[in-house]
């Protein structure tokens, strides 16, 4: 298996944040994706499925909770900006299915990102959604106002577990894993 462009990602969200104009939380996601000529369409599906790329247009599980269904939609626009062309049939559950518990501990939070570092193309394509809607300087900036990142999930328009997880990523929270992050 091929490294994953973990750099690559983070650097081409950046640039899409830029050439968009995005400045502040929450990233306005189906706009960013009507600026590089993507329509987001939302289909009720079972279960883990959570979203594909169909031409251009970017199908979302409708039945997923919104913040979820954001960060499912800027993962297929990774997909196309980072020029993944063969897919496979559709991305599975970035997060887990069921509701997450009132208290995420930086250890289920490390425990699901390293669940999602599976395959290449998924880690190239959540990097890029992750430094899309929650880059690290806002992350960092934000938890120094904050500091609790379940109130920034409120900010950031994301799902608690994902700002855990940004939280975990940007240094904002340390955690002795034998996972990378
Ligand atoms: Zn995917």
């Amino acid at each position: 298996m091929d490294a994953a462009r973990v750099r690559f990602a983070r650097t081409l969200a950046k640039k899409t944040l830029r050439e968009f104009g995005a400045t502040a939380p929450p990233v306005p996601v189906e706009a960013v994706l009507r600026f590089y000529g993507l329509t987001l369409t939302r289909e009720a599906h079972e279960g883990a499925w959570s979203g594909s790329l169909r031409g251009d247009r970017v199908v979302v599980n409708a039945t997923h909770p919104q913040m979820r269904q954001r960060f499912t939609a800027a993962h297929e626009l990774g997909h196309v900006r980072l020029g993944h062309l063969v897919m496979e049939g559709g991305c599975l559950a970035l997060e887990p299915t069921a509701e997450p518990p009132k208290q995420i501990t930086p250890a289920q939070a490390a425990e699901a990102l390293f669940e999602d570092r599976m395959r290449v193309q998924e880690i190239e394509a959540n990097e890029f959604a992750a430094e899309l809607l929650a880059p690290r300087t806002w992350v960092k900036t934000l938890y120094r106002d904050l500091r609790d990142p379940d109130r920034m999930a409120d900010v950031f328009q994301l799902s608690r577990q994902a700002v855990w997880i940004a939280c975990l990523r940007a240094g904002c929270i340390k955690y002795r894993t034998r996972f990378r992050i």
